[in-house]
């Protein structure tokens, strides 16, 4: 019989973790009691160790589910909050606190919670029960305590009551059984006293014939009677207890008191058939749980059938009875993934490198011809710098007399380029197109709801970037090195140059024309743009003598207009530049390589065009290729292997849509489970009834 009630006990906890519908649970003892009537002392005693919540003005706020669990070869005795995922717990001292801590985290404006805290505890000394503790019923409330605590308590309290649960109605001998609040709790539901066992506390408090006749009360007559008790611990034994206080058993001297206050009385004897003792009330309690959770197992049994068919039916329609698990949503989001991973790796190679690289370095290019050739800077207007052509400073079509100036002005740009550190501006270049391919990859895959996982990606793909990208930097640098001493340029490359660099002015002189057009809006049409750059072309050129520095406005412009007439001007002559480099470019001049002074655009641009050409292949080789093949890798090492069951849970369940798909997987494959465990446990029942009757 002791199997049964452990097995029922079981699924009663596994049927906790479907949900929280009353229609799926197996009954569960009740205790329920006045403060002080002493509810604690005889859980206690039943559980053998003092593990409740104490102190003066500690109320038990939420209800306290005790699984208790007969282990019969072990000798650690032990608490587990399920919930709480603490693990085994050794000392009840430590348990104590839990539930204490738990306790105070309801807010005290809500007095009281109904959701249960779960406990197991797992002894040799225990038997199989499950119990639950509810918060005791107030007589008067106390100054601090709200005033609705005590009809909080109440509808907390006829919520549990209710059948088919057994209820434990907890009284103290030395007050009126009419007074009791526990019984007239217990008297509402269950008017007959069918399943009410009624327990009587501190019998040493009142004299024997007294308590013999509270144990056979007639007014309120049990069917499952009175069971009489003395649970407190005796004084002695606390003193020789305190070293071990909170995890010492406390069930032998109780039973040592409690046996010699019920034998030093003859009326509380084998012949008064009066039912006294914690021993007698364990026995009774297990024998009437066992028959409880027997006759409900039935009705149990239906509701979860029923509750299997909604959720069978819920994933064939919703789900089309796809099988999900955070595992295999884990495993198909990485595949898909590095597929698209693969896609990208497949379709961005060399050329895409080149194309990159070589954007960079015309820029480059760009800002060493407007700094060295084309110098003109944006204007200070509080410097005038006179007689200044926008165009000067630039080689002249006929150059004579002027080489040796142009040579020294072309290689010392040449050197600039090639000793920009193209080395680390490459890598730089192509490791950041990656890391931004990356994080648009998972932007578009299923791991973009996911915080955690996008996390980890990111994560992986940056520390190999930047691993590799620490000597990849280096050697380039190293490759390119011939290039800082000399540099030879082919009539192609000088014509492919010359055709590039056209293009590069070409789109350049739109970026210009379209940033004046805009800066044009800005200020209120070209006339305006006009008026302003004419005023500060007059300052520029000493015409006209600002006072002060402009910031207050000048030539009645506001300064902020002059700011804009600034860009205006520098727009302008930029364009200007553009369009005369343009066509140098394009004349015929320019068409041989030995004009090279007279053409740095070209000339640099095949430079440019030489490191490019360098660095792609270099790169194409030692990042894009490692880059490839250690990604994947990572991300399995990072996603797959390394994470934790709860990880894998967790990560899976951030996205709604499939939280709720595992949650109906995990529903009916748990309700399947328990309704397997259901059909062995009803035919072990039958089997047990069988072997008992032919005894
Ligand atoms: P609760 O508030 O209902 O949980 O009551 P407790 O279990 O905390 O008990 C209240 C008080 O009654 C405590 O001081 C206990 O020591 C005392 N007490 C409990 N059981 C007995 C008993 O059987 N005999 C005596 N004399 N005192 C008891």
């Amino acid at each position: 019989m002791m199997l049964l009630t452990k097995k029922m006990i079981e699924i009663r906890g596994l049927l906790q973790t479907v949900g929280q519908s009353e229609t799926l649970s197996l009954p569960s003892i009740v205790v329920i009691g006045s403060q002080s009537s002493g509810k604690s002392s005889v859980l206690e005693a039943i559980v053998g160790h003092e593990f409740l919540p104490k102190g003066l003005n500690m109320v038990t706020r939420r209800p306290i589910e005790l699984t208790l669990v007969n282990t019969p070869e072990a000798h650690a005795e032990y608490g587990e909050f399920p919930a709480l995922g603490l693990g085994k717990i050794t000392d009840f001292g430590q348990i104590q606190r839990t539930l204490t801590d738990l306790n105070l985290a309801v807010p005290v404006q809500d007095c009281v919670s109904d959701d249960p805290i779960q406990l197991r505890i797992y002894s040799p000394n225990v038997p199989d029960l499950s119990l639950i503790d509810l918060p005791g019923y107030i007589q008067v409330t106390g100054r601090d305590q709200p005033i609705e605590l005590k009809e909080k308590i109440t509808g907390l309290c006829e919520k549990y009551i209710r059948a088919p649960n057994v209820i434990l109605a907890i009284s103290a001998a030395d007050v009126d059984l009419a007074n009791s609040t526990a019984l007239r709790a217990s008297r509402k539901v269950d008017p007959r006293g069918e399943r009410t066992i009624g327990v009587i506390t501190k019998m040493d408090l009142v004299d024997a014939e007294r308590g013999a006749a509270l144990l056979n009360d007639k007014k309120y007559a049990l069917r499952l009677g009175y069971v009489g008790v003395v649970c407190r611990v005796p004084t002695a034994s606390t003193a020789k207890g305190l070293f071990n206080r909170g995890n010492g058993s406390i069930t032998s001297a109780i039973t040592k008191n409690e046996n010699a206050f019920f034998s030093a009385h003859p009326e509380f004897g084998s012949e008064s058939h009066l039912d006294v003792g914690t021993k007698s009330l364990k026995k009774k309690l297990m024998h009437v749980l066992e028959q409880t959770m027997a006759a409900s197992l039935k009705t149990t049994s239906e509701a979860i059938q029923h509750e299997l068919e909604n959720a069978t039916y819920e994933f064939k329609v919703q789900y089309n009875e796809r099988p999900l698990s955070a595992e295999s949503y884990l495993a198909e989001s990485l595949d898909a993934f590095k597929h698209s991973f693969r896609g990208f790796s497949d379709q961005f190679g060399r050329q895409q490198v080149r194309e990159l690289l070589k954007h960079e370095l015309d820029q480059q290019v760009l800002n060493l011809l407007a700094q060295r050739y084309w110098n003109r800077p944006f204007e200070d207007l509080s410097r005038p710098i006179p007689d200044r052509d926008p165009l000067s400073g630039l080689p002249k079509a006929d150059p004579e007399g002027e080489d040796e100036i142009w040579q020294i002005k072309l290689d010392s740009s040449s050197a600039a380029l090639t000793k920009l550190g193209v080395g680390r501006l490459a890598t730089t270049v192509v490791a950041n197109a990656l890391q931004t391919q990356i994080d648009r990859l998972i932007t578009s895959s299923r791991f973009s709801a996911h915080p955690f996982a996008r996390q980890t990606i990111t994560e992986a793909s940056t520390s190999i970037l930047k691993d590799l990208s620490y000597d990849i930097s280096d050697e380039l640098e190293i490759c390119i090195k011939p290039y800082k001493y000399r540099i030879e340029v082919e009539d192609s490359e000088w014509a492919k140059g010359r055709q590039n660099v056209t293009n590069v002015l070409k789109a350049e002189l739109k970026v210009a024309e379209m940033a004046a057009k805009q800066l044009e809006e800005q200020m209120g049409g070209r006339k305006k743009v006009k008026d302003v750059s004419s005023f500060i072309d007059r300052v520029r050129n000493g015409q006209v003598v600002l006072e002060g520095d402009g910031v207050g406005g000048a030539g009645g412009y506001s300064s902020a207009l002059l700011q804009k007439g600034r860009e205006a001007v520098f727009l302008r002559d930029r364009v200007d530049i553009i369009k005369m480099r343009l066509l140098a470019v394009k004349s015929k001049q320019c068409a041989n390589k030995d004009n090279k002074y007279h053409c740095p655009e070209i000339f640099l641009d095949a430079v440019a065009d030489k490191l490019t050409t360098t660095a792609d292949l270099f790169l194409d080789a030692e990042l894009l290729s490692k880059f490839f093949y250690i990604f994947p890798r990572e991300l399995d090492a990072r996603l797959g292997r390394s994470l934790s069951q709860s990880e894998v849970d967790r990560f899976a369940r951030e996205d709604p849509k499939i939280r709720r798909h595992l949650d109906v997987v995990r529903r009916k494959n748990l309700l399947e489970h328990v309704l397997k465990e259901m059909d062995s446990l009803r035919q072990l029942e039958a089997r047990e009834k069988r072997y008992s009757t032919k005894k």
